[in-house]
């Protein structure tokens, strides 16, 4: 398995320790998976929650359980860990109760957090672990609020999570020399130029007017009162403050630019897995629909474009970074599949189809209801029109391309969520007060 692996230049890989720092959410849980199934690196995870990694914790038997240990940690604020820093002088904390994203559940982890950090159990609580923790080779930041509807109905939260938190992350990385692997966003470029053209413009069909570029295109936010981009502002800052870390004072970093990075275990279905009036990013917005048998929702018409690429795909890039760090640091790289793009309609009418081949079930007569985004967001809500990745760069540094048809990955990730909700949707269904 893990013997003889080279890199893109033909040189031999060394067994890394990683600490993943958000190893517990969509992105992290898969990077897990590869980097327990095919490689001999060791991992600490760390996260407040672990159930999208319980199956690589668990049972201790598994072939790979001296190679990832669980850190359940709120990187905000651990006042042991804070104590320990302090006295390392490495990262700085705040104290603040961590918000992630499903209420209902942090009440539960809180109480849990807490209860194993004075134990011990869970978060590897000692000195010794941390020390282990604060030495490893690798830093992978994945830990952040990344759902639009958060962004304009709780702007500090998403603030303080995208940038505040991942200060001492970044500082502790570049004062101990360690390489550091930052995950951003697309949403960073914000509007394409081409937007603001006149509707009937023919430049809008050029593609110097859309598509994204990591060292060329502007960065293109709307106004203040738009809430919705402190997100991408947040990343955007974090960003530049890498960059200059990396210019002045040598930080090995790289950061990636996720262009719609979906497949199973992303976010939550309402009610099942997350609180019921929660709302995720559209993949699990339109499966609870269709999970439900409701119209999936268009915002605005569903007239905004997106690419989408399969997880598996993307998470083979992010090996090739982690194992190529000659071609990878200093760099700025978008992962994404500029042949999967569609508009928000398209994509419900294709997951409808799907869905129906997965399940057996006959759509509905109306599949789609549209629905203003200020009725589905809240006050503040903005859009990106539209996202295809320039691929110039990840080519070029680290010859990667996506591999998986939007209908491919659409068809392995709704059998997935048939499969992992349907029965638990019915149960719901039939006895409401239950769940
Ligand atoms: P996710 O929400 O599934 O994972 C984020 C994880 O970080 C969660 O498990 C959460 O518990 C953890 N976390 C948050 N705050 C924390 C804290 N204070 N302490 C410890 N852990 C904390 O999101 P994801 O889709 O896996 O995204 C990972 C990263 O990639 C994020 O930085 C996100 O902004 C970026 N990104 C993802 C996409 C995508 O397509 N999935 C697109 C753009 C950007
Ligand atoms: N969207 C939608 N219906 C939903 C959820 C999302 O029409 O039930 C739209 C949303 O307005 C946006 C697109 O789908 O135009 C993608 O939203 P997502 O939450 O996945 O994140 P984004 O790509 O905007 O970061």
């Amino acid at each position: 398995m893990a013997s003889g692996r080279v890199d893109l230049d033909g040189n031999p890989i060394k067994p890394m320790t990683i600490c993943m720092i958000g190893a517990g959410g969509f992105i992290g849980s898969h990077l897990c998976e590869k980097l327990m199934a095919e490689t001999p690196h060791k991992v600490f995870a760390v996260d407040v929650y672990n159930d999208k990694i319980k199956h690589l914790l668990e049972p201790s038997s598994l072939q790979w359980a001296d190679r990832i240990q669980f850190h359940r940690l709120n990187i905000k604020n651990d006042s042991r860990l804070e104590g320990l820093i302090r006295m390392a002088d490495l990262v700085i904390f705040f104290a603040l109760i961590c918000l992630v994203s499903a209420f209902w559940l942090v009440s539960v982890e809180i109480g849990f957090g807490l209860s194993s950090l004075a134990s011990g159990s869970g978060f590897c609580g000692s000195f010794e672990s941390f020390s282990l923790l604060l030495s490893s080779s690798k830093t992978i930041n994945l830990a952040a609020i990344c759902t639009p509807a958060d962004y304009n109905t709780r702007p500090l939260d998403t603030i303080y999570s995208n940038f505040i938190d991942a200060l001492p992350v970044v500082k502790y990385c570049s004062e101990n020399g360690k390489r550091l692997i930052h995950f951003s966003t697309c949403e960073i470029y914000g509007k394409t130029i081409g937007s603001f053209l006149p509707k009937d413009s023919p430049l809008r069909q050029d593609p110097e007017y859309y598509v994204l570029k990591e060292d060329a295109s502007p960065c293109i936010f709307g106004p203040i009162e738009k809430q919705r981009w402190s997100y991408a502002c947040a990343k955007q800052l974090i960003e530049r403050l890498i960059y200059a870390e990396g210019a002045e004072n040598g930080l090995e970093f790289t950061i990636v630019r996720p262009f719609n990075w979906i497949g199973p275990r992303m976010d939550f279905i309402p009610g099942i897995d997350g609180p019921s009036e929660g709302v995720p990013r559209v993949l699990a917005c339109f499966s609870n629909n269709l999970l439900r048998r409701e119209p999936l929702k268009l915002v605005d018409g569903g007239e905004s474009q997106r690419t989408f690429i399969y997880i598996k795909d993307a998470i083979e890039a992010v090996l090739l970074m982690i194992e190529n760090p000659a071609r990878a640091n200093g760099h700025i790289f978008n992962v994404g599949n500029p042949n999967n793009e569609v508009t928000v309609r398209q994509l419900a009418e294709m997951m409808t189809q799907v869905y129906t081949k997965v399940s057996g079930e006959p759509s509905l007569d109306s599949p789609t209801i549209d629905i203003s985004s200020k009725e589905f967001y809240g006050e503040g809500y903005d859009d990106s029109d539209k996202r295809i990745p320039d691929m110039t760069i990840i080519n070029k540094q680290l010859g990667w391309n996506p591999k998986t048809s939007l209908w491919d990955l659409l068809e392995s990730t709704l059998t997935y969520q048939h499969r992992t909700y349907a029965e638990a949707i019915k149960n719901a269904i039939s006895n409401p007060t239950a769940s």
